[in-house]
């Protein structure tokens, strides 16, 4: 028990001098953008709705909804568009609703 006190106490003190010695280099210290195996960690996307504080998504402005649909005429998963849970919700109703009225296309184009 009294050695391993004593380790515990050595260790402690070896903490402090190298603390002590570059003070700056702990303070300059900021948080790299990179993961775990070492690939640089892509940006994390915004919910353009949310930046736009959207309440609803409108089915009429097939503009912005083309931006979520593939060439043939699929829902963008949100990992690829950044849309956030809400908003990718009423996004889906929302192109479900511009197929009906025929404004975007079910399948091609
Ligand atoms: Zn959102």
């Amino acid at each position: 028990m009294s050695e391993e006190l004593k380790d515990v106490q050595v260790a402690e003190v070896e903490v402090e001098e190298t603390e002590t010695k570059r003070p700056e280099a702990k303070k300059e210290y900021v948080k790299k953008p990179y993961n775990r195996s070492g690939m640089r960690a892509p940006k994390r996307k915004v919910c353009n709705f949310c930046v736009d504080k959207a309440k609803a998504v409108d089915y009429k402005d097939i503009a912005k909804l083309r931006k979520y649909v593939t060439e043939k005429g699929k829902i963008l998963p949100r990992r690829q568009t950044g849309v956030c849970a809400v908003h990718q919700r009423e996004l889906a109703s929302a192109i479900k609703r511009a197929r009906i009225a025929a404004l975007l296309p079910f399948a091609g184009e």
